[in-house]
Protein backbone atom coordinates (compact mmCIF):
# COMPACT_ATOMS: atom_id res chain seq x y z
CA UNK A 1 0.00 0.00 0.00
CA UNK A 2 1.48 3.67 -0.68
CA UNK A 3 -0.02 6.17 0.29
CA UNK A 4 2.05 9.58 0.08
CA UNK A 5 0.38 12.54 0.57
CA UNK A 6 1.31 15.58 -1.73
CA UNK A 7 4.40 17.24 -0.58
CA UNK A 8 3.78 20.82 -0.11
CA UNK A 9 7.01 22.12 2.26
CA UNK A 10 7.83 25.52 0.43
CA UNK A 11 11.66 26.18 -0.01
CA UNK A 12 13.01 29.29 0.12
CA UNK A 13 13.83 30.70 -3.53
CA UNK A 14 17.38 29.65 -4.92
CA UNK A 15 19.36 32.08 -6.85
CA UNK A 16 19.08 29.23 -9.69
CA UNK A 17 15.71 30.55 -10.55
CA UNK A 18 16.65 34.07 -10.62
CA UNK A 19 19.64 32.96 -13.24
CA UNK A 20 17.56 31.81 -15.57
CA UNK A 21 15.30 34.32 -15.57
CA UNK A 22 17.57 36.73 -16.65
CA UNK A 23 19.11 34.64 -19.23
CA UNK A 24 15.34 34.39 -20.66
CA UNK A 25 15.03 38.25 -20.87
CA UNK A 26 18.79 38.52 -21.79
CA UNK A 27 17.39 36.04 -24.95
CA UNK A 28 14.05 38.13 -25.78
CA UNK A 29 16.16 41.51 -25.60
CA UNK A 30 18.44 40.13 -28.41
CA UNK A 31 20.22 44.14 -28.93
CA UNK A 32 19.36 45.49 -32.33
CA UNK A 33 21.75 48.35 -32.96
CA UNK A 34 25.40 49.63 -32.27
CA UNK A 35 27.00 50.16 -29.14
CA UNK A 36 30.18 52.64 -30.23
CA UNK A 37 31.87 50.95 -33.39
CA UNK A 38 30.89 47.64 -32.57
CA UNK A 39 28.09 46.59 -34.78
CA UNK A 40 25.70 44.09 -32.71
CA UNK A 41 23.63 41.43 -35.41
CA UNK A 42 20.31 41.63 -35.54
CA UNK A 43 18.12 38.59 -35.02
CA UNK A 44 18.12 36.71 -38.04
CA UNK A 45 14.76 37.57 -39.74
CA UNK A 46 13.01 34.88 -41.46
CA UNK A 47 11.58 35.46 -45.12
CA UNK A 48 9.99 32.58 -47.42
CA UNK A 49 8.32 32.85 -50.48
CA UNK A 50 4.48 32.03 -51.02
CA UNK A 51 3.85 28.96 -53.39
CA UNK A 52 0.54 30.04 -54.37
CA UNK A 53 -1.45 33.07 -54.24
CA UNK A 54 -2.83 32.92 -50.68
CA UNK A 55 -5.43 34.90 -49.10
CA UNK A 56 -4.20 37.44 -46.01
CA UNK A 57 -6.35 35.93 -42.69
CA UNK A 58 -6.78 37.41 -39.96
CA UNK A 59 -6.65 34.22 -37.97
CA UNK A 60 -4.69 30.92 -38.37
CA UNK A 61 -8.14 29.22 -39.76
CA UNK A 62 -8.84 28.55 -43.69
CA UNK A 63 -12.64 30.32 -42.71
CA UNK A 64 -11.55 33.34 -41.58
CA UNK A 65 -12.15 36.95 -42.77
CA UNK A 66 -8.73 38.26 -44.87
CA UNK A 67 -8.04 41.34 -46.12
CA UNK A 68 -6.82 40.77 -49.89
CA UNK A 69 -4.44 38.36 -51.66
CA UNK A 70 -0.94 37.90 -51.62
CA UNK A 71 0.54 37.02 -55.23
CA UNK A 72 2.50 33.90 -55.51
CA UNK A 73 6.26 34.06 -55.22
CA UNK A 74 6.00 37.09 -53.43
CA UNK A 75 8.08 36.96 -50.23
CA UNK A 76 6.69 37.28 -46.43
CA UNK A 77 8.56 38.09 -43.31
CA UNK A 78 7.61 35.30 -40.68
CA UNK A 79 6.63 37.25 -37.27
CA UNK A 80 6.07 33.77 -35.40
CA UNK A 81 4.58 30.01 -36.13
CA UNK A 82 1.21 28.48 -34.19
CA UNK A 83 -0.56 24.98 -34.52
CA UNK A 84 -4.08 25.53 -36.43
CA UNK A 85 -6.41 23.80 -39.14
CA UNK A 86 -4.75 21.18 -41.67
CA UNK A 87 -4.01 22.89 -44.76
CA UNK A 88 -3.17 21.93 -47.90
CA UNK A 89 -2.58 18.37 -49.73
CA UNK A 90 -0.75 16.79 -47.03
CA UNK A 91 -2.43 17.99 -44.10
CA UNK A 92 0.19 20.50 -43.06
CA UNK A 93 -1.20 22.03 -39.53
CA UNK A 94 1.47 24.81 -39.28
CA UNK A 95 0.30 28.66 -40.12
CA UNK A 96 2.70 31.48 -40.31
CA UNK A 97 2.18 34.88 -38.64
CA UNK A 98 3.62 37.13 -41.49
CA UNK A 99 4.45 40.45 -42.90
CA UNK A 100 4.04 41.03 -46.53
CA UNK A 101 2.26 42.40 -49.64
CA UNK A 102 2.25 45.85 -47.84
CA UNK A 103 0.34 44.31 -44.55
CA UNK A 104 1.59 43.23 -41.11
CA UNK A 105 0.65 40.59 -39.23
CA UNK A 106 -1.57 38.37 -41.03
CA UNK A 107 -1.65 34.52 -41.73
CA UNK A 108 -1.01 32.09 -43.68
CA UNK A 109 -0.75 28.30 -43.43
CA UNK A 110 3.17 27.18 -43.90
CA UNK A 111 1.37 24.57 -46.74
CA UNK A 112 2.42 27.43 -49.26
CA UNK A 113 5.17 28.82 -48.15
CA UNK A 114 8.62 27.83 -49.49
CA UNK A 115 9.72 27.07 -45.68
CA UNK A 116 11.65 23.92 -44.80
CA UNK A 117 8.96 22.83 -42.66
CA UNK A 118 7.68 19.07 -43.27
CA UNK A 119 3.37 19.08 -42.86
CA UNK A 120 4.04 15.10 -41.09
CA UNK A 121 5.35 17.08 -38.25
CA UNK A 122 2.87 17.96 -35.80
CA UNK A 123 4.72 19.03 -33.06
CA UNK A 124 8.06 20.67 -33.50
CA UNK A 125 8.01 23.17 -35.81
CA UNK A 126 10.58 25.47 -37.53
CA UNK A 127 13.71 26.00 -35.57
CA UNK A 128 14.52 29.19 -35.39
CA UNK A 129 10.89 30.73 -35.11
CA UNK A 130 9.12 31.69 -32.81
CA UNK A 131 5.43 30.19 -31.19
CA UNK A 132 2.95 33.09 -31.17
CA UNK A 133 0.88 31.68 -28.83
CA UNK A 134 3.67 31.15 -26.30
CA UNK A 135 2.15 32.86 -23.19
CA UNK A 136 3.83 36.08 -22.11
CA UNK A 137 5.26 35.85 -18.41
CA UNK A 138 3.31 37.01 -15.63
CA UNK A 139 4.56 39.64 -13.51
CA UNK A 140 5.05 38.07 -10.07
CA UNK A 141 2.90 39.19 -7.16
CA UNK A 142 4.82 40.60 -4.24
CA UNK A 143 6.05 38.24 -1.54
CA UNK A 144 6.20 35.42 -4.27
CA UNK A 145 8.76 33.61 -6.05
CA UNK A 146 9.47 35.07 -9.75
CA UNK A 147 7.75 33.37 -12.60
CA UNK A 148 10.00 30.53 -13.79
CA UNK A 149 10.67 27.24 -15.94
CA UNK A 150 12.47 25.91 -12.77
CA UNK A 151 9.24 26.54 -10.43
CA UNK A 152 8.78 22.86 -9.21
CA UNK A 153 5.12 21.24 -10.45
CA UNK A 154 4.03 17.90 -8.78
CA UNK A 155 2.67 15.50 -11.30
CA UNK A 156 -0.03 13.29 -9.95
CA UNK A 157 -0.97 9.46 -12.00
CA UNK A 158 -2.79 9.74 -14.32
CA UNK A 159 -5.78 7.16 -13.04
CA UNK A 160 -5.16 4.74 -10.26
CA UNK A 161 -3.13 1.98 -11.90
CA UNK A 162 -0.23 -0.11 -11.56
CA UNK A 163 3.37 1.04 -11.35
CA UNK A 164 5.58 -2.00 -13.72
CA UNK A 165 7.18 -4.86 -12.22
CA UNK A 166 7.44 -8.72 -12.22
CA UNK A 167 4.63 -10.51 -14.59
CA UNK A 168 4.17 -6.97 -16.50
CA UNK A 169 7.31 -5.85 -18.29
CA UNK A 170 10.41 -4.41 -15.83
CA UNK A 171 11.44 -2.98 -18.69
CA UNK A 172 8.70 -0.66 -18.49
CA UNK A 173 10.06 0.75 -15.01
CA UNK A 174 10.83 4.46 -15.01
CA UNK A 175 14.27 3.37 -14.71
CA UNK A 176 14.99 1.67 -17.78
CA UNK A 177 11.96 2.54 -20.33
CA UNK A 178 13.32 4.37 -22.64
CA UNK A 179 11.80 7.75 -23.70
CA UNK A 180 10.77 8.00 -27.20
CA UNK A 181 9.05 11.30 -28.64
CA UNK A 182 10.09 14.42 -28.86
CA UNK A 183 9.46 17.48 -26.40
CA UNK A 184 7.64 19.77 -28.63
CA UNK A 185 9.76 22.55 -29.43
CA UNK A 186 12.13 21.47 -29.25
CA UNK A 187 14.84 18.69 -30.50
CA UNK A 188 15.18 16.58 -27.40
CA UNK A 189 13.36 13.57 -26.13
CA UNK A 190 11.57 13.70 -22.80
CA UNK A 191 13.83 12.78 -19.34
CA UNK A 192 12.12 9.92 -18.03
CA UNK A 193 9.54 7.40 -19.56
CA UNK A 194 7.36 4.71 -17.80
CA UNK A 195 4.50 2.09 -18.76
CA UNK A 196 1.32 2.67 -16.03
CA UNK A 197 -1.11 0.21 -16.32
CA UNK A 198 -5.27 -0.10 -15.85
CA UNK A 199 -8.25 -1.72 -18.20
CA UNK A 200 -8.47 -0.37 -21.50
CA UNK A 201 -11.40 2.20 -20.76
CA UNK A 202 -10.16 3.87 -17.81
CA UNK A 203 -10.22 7.97 -17.79
CA UNK A 204 -6.61 8.90 -18.14
CA UNK A 205 -6.50 12.84 -16.35
CA UNK A 206 -3.79 15.74 -16.04
CA UNK A 207 -2.35 16.54 -12.41
CA UNK A 208 0.06 18.79 -11.80
CA UNK A 209 0.14 21.28 -9.08
CA UNK A 210 3.09 23.93 -7.86
CA UNK A 211 4.55 22.21 -5.25
CA UNK A 212 4.22 25.71 -3.54
CA UNK A 213 0.56 26.24 -3.07
CA UNK A 214 0.90 30.22 -3.05
CA UNK A 215 1.15 29.91 -7.12
CA UNK A 216 -1.97 27.04 -7.49
CA UNK A 217 -3.50 29.91 -9.54
CA UNK A 218 0.28 30.59 -11.79
CA UNK A 219 0.32 26.77 -12.99
CA UNK A 220 -1.51 25.83 -16.27
CA UNK A 221 -1.59 23.00 -18.49
CA UNK A 222 -2.19 23.20 -22.51
CA UNK A 223 -2.45 20.43 -25.03
CA UNK A 224 0.15 21.25 -27.35
CA UNK A 225 -0.01 18.08 -29.83
CA UNK A 226 -2.15 15.22 -30.46
CA UNK A 227 -0.51 12.61 -33.59
CA UNK A 228 -0.63 9.08 -33.42
CA UNK A 229 1.51 7.03 -31.40
CA UNK A 230 3.09 4.46 -33.57
CA UNK A 231 5.47 4.95 -36.49
CA UNK A 232 3.18 4.56 -39.82
CA UNK A 233 3.93 2.08 -41.94
CA UNK A 234 4.05 3.52 -45.79
CA UNK A 235 2.13 0.56 -46.74
CA UNK A 236 -0.96 1.82 -44.08
CA UNK A 237 -3.46 4.27 -43.78
CA UNK A 238 -3.45 6.98 -40.85
CA UNK A 239 -6.82 4.73 -39.73
CA UNK A 240 -4.63 1.34 -39.60
CA UNK A 241 -1.39 3.59 -38.08
CA UNK A 242 -4.13 4.55 -35.19
CA UNK A 243 -5.45 1.34 -34.61
CA UNK A 244 -2.12 -0.09 -33.85
CA UNK A 245 -0.99 2.61 -30.68
CA UNK A 246 -3.77 5.02 -30.65
CA UNK A 247 -2.59 8.45 -30.08
CA UNK A 248 0.05 10.37 -27.89
CA UNK A 249 -0.98 13.80 -26.27
CA UNK A 250 1.22 16.30 -25.23
CA UNK A 251 0.62 18.24 -22.50
CA UNK A 252 2.44 21.75 -21.54
CA UNK A 253 2.90 22.62 -17.56
CA UNK A 254 3.12 26.14 -17.58
CA UNK A 255 3.92 28.54 -14.36
CA UNK A 256 2.82 32.14 -15.38
CA UNK A 257 2.66 31.42 -18.89
CA UNK A 258 6.48 29.92 -18.97
CA UNK A 259 6.53 26.11 -19.82
CA UNK A 260 7.87 24.53 -16.65
CA UNK A 261 7.97 21.15 -18.62
CA UNK A 262 5.98 18.34 -20.29
CA UNK A 263 3.29 15.28 -19.62
CA UNK A 264 3.33 13.32 -22.58
CA UNK A 265 0.72 10.26 -22.38
CA UNK A 266 0.78 7.60 -25.05
CA UNK A 267 -1.69 4.84 -26.57
CA UNK A 268 -4.26 6.68 -25.42
CA UNK A 269 -7.63 6.78 -27.39
CA UNK A 270 -8.20 11.21 -26.82
CA UNK A 271 -11.29 12.80 -25.16
CA UNK A 272 -11.00 15.37 -28.06
CA UNK A 273 -10.25 15.43 -31.83
CA UNK A 274 -7.06 15.60 -32.82
CA UNK A 275 -6.77 18.70 -34.38
CA UNK A 276 -7.57 20.10 -30.65
CA UNK A 277 -4.77 22.55 -29.00
CA UNK A 278 -5.59 25.04 -25.72
CA UNK A 279 -6.12 24.89 -22.66
CA UNK A 280 -6.84 21.66 -20.15
CA UNK A 281 -7.68 22.04 -16.44
CA UNK A 282 -4.07 20.90 -14.72
CA UNK A 283 -6.31 19.55 -12.08
CA UNK A 284 -8.03 16.45 -13.74
CA UNK A 285 -8.50 17.20 -16.96
CA UNK A 286 -10.04 14.87 -19.42
CA UNK A 287 -7.17 13.55 -21.28
CA UNK A 288 -9.07 10.27 -22.89
CA UNK A 289 -8.92 6.86 -22.12
CA UNK A 290 -6.46 4.24 -21.91
CA UNK A 291 -6.64 2.41 -25.38
CA UNK A 292 -6.84 -1.24 -26.72
CA UNK A 293 -4.90 -1.98 -29.45
CA UNK A 294 -3.99 -4.83 -31.72
CA UNK A 295 -0.91 -6.69 -31.21
CA UNK A 296 1.98 -5.14 -32.69
CA UNK A 297 5.64 -4.09 -32.44
CA UNK A 298 3.88 -0.78 -31.14
CA UNK A 299 1.88 -2.40 -28.44
CA UNK A 300 3.49 -5.22 -27.40
CA UNK A 301 -0.11 -6.85 -25.60
CA UNK A 302 -1.73 -10.10 -25.63
CA UNK A 303 -3.45 -10.02 -22.23
CA UNK A 304 -5.81 -7.10 -20.36
CA UNK A 305 -3.41 -7.16 -17.56
CA UNK A 306 -0.46 -5.46 -20.05
CA UNK A 307 -3.08 -2.54 -21.18
CA UNK A 308 -1.07 0.87 -20.19
CA UNK A 309 -0.46 4.47 -20.75
CA UNK A 310 3.12 5.19 -22.02
CA UNK A 311 4.16 8.01 -20.06
CA UNK A 312 6.88 10.39 -20.48
CA UNK A 313 8.11 13.89 -18.55
CA UNK A 314 10.60 15.94 -19.73
CA UNK A 315 11.72 19.91 -18.25
CA UNK A 316 11.65 23.05 -20.48
CA UNK A 317 15.24 23.37 -18.70
CA UNK A 318 17.88 21.35 -20.99
CA UNK A 319 20.13 20.78 -17.85
CA UNK A 320 17.79 19.92 -14.90
CA UNK A 321 15.77 16.73 -15.66
CA UNK A 322 12.66 15.83 -14.68
CA UNK A 323 12.44 12.90 -12.05
CA UNK A 324 10.22 10.00 -11.08
CA UNK A 325 8.50 8.80 -7.63
CA UNK A 326 11.92 6.78 -5.94
CA UNK A 327 10.86 3.61 -4.14
CA UNK A 328 7.76 2.62 -5.69
CA UNK A 329 7.67 -1.40 -5.62
CA UNK A 330 7.50 -3.11 -8.84
CA UNK A 331 3.59 -3.94 -8.85
CA UNK A 332 2.43 -1.48 -7.06
CA UNK A 333 -0.92 -0.07 -7.13
CA UNK A 334 -1.09 3.41 -6.63
CA UNK A 335 -4.69 5.77 -6.77
CA UNK A 336 -5.32 8.33 -8.96
CA UNK A 337 -3.40 11.15 -8.98
CA UNK A 338 -0.92 9.75 -6.44
CA UNK A 339 2.68 11.50 -6.73
CA UNK A 340 4.59 10.05 -9.51
CA UNK A 341 6.94 12.43 -10.26
CA UNK A 342 8.13 16.70 -10.47
CA UNK A 343 8.36 18.53 -13.53
CA UNK A 344 10.93 21.65 -13.06
CA UNK A 345 13.28 21.97 -9.93
CA UNK A 346 16.66 21.58 -10.03
CA UNK A 347 16.39 17.86 -8.83
CA UNK A 348 18.14 15.66 -11.27
CA UNK A 349 20.72 16.74 -14.04
CA UNK A 350 20.46 13.17 -15.71
CA UNK A 351 18.01 11.17 -17.75
CA UNK A 352 15.88 8.60 -16.13
CA UNK A 353 16.50 9.25 -12.51
CA UNK A 354 14.63 8.81 -9.33
CA UNK A 355 13.57 12.14 -7.32
CA UNK A 356 15.69 12.92 -4.04
CA UNK A 357 12.93 11.58 -1.33
CA UNK A 358 13.31 14.67 0.29
CA UNK A 359 11.97 16.53 -3.07
ZN1 LIG B 1 6.03 2.27 -22.98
Amino acid sequence: MLVESKPRVAKARSTHRWRHALLVGSVMVAAIGTIGSLVIPRVLAVSYTLTDSVKMRREPRAVSAYDGVAPKSSSVDVLCQQWGEAQGPNGNTLWLKVNGSGRSNWWVSDAWTSSPHKAADKTVGIANVAFCNAPTPAPPASGLPAVSMDTKVWVGAPFAGTWPGNARSTDSLPSMHAPVYTVPGHNWKHDWAMDFYATAGTQVKVFAAPKDNRLDSRITAQVLSVTPTCLRKSTETVAQQVARGGYVVYVGVYDGGVRVGTITYAHVNPAFDASYRGGINRWGGLVGTVGQYTNNSCWQVTKTTGHHVHIELSNENSKNMACYRPGVAQNASLPVNDYIGYLGGAFVTSRKQACPTSA
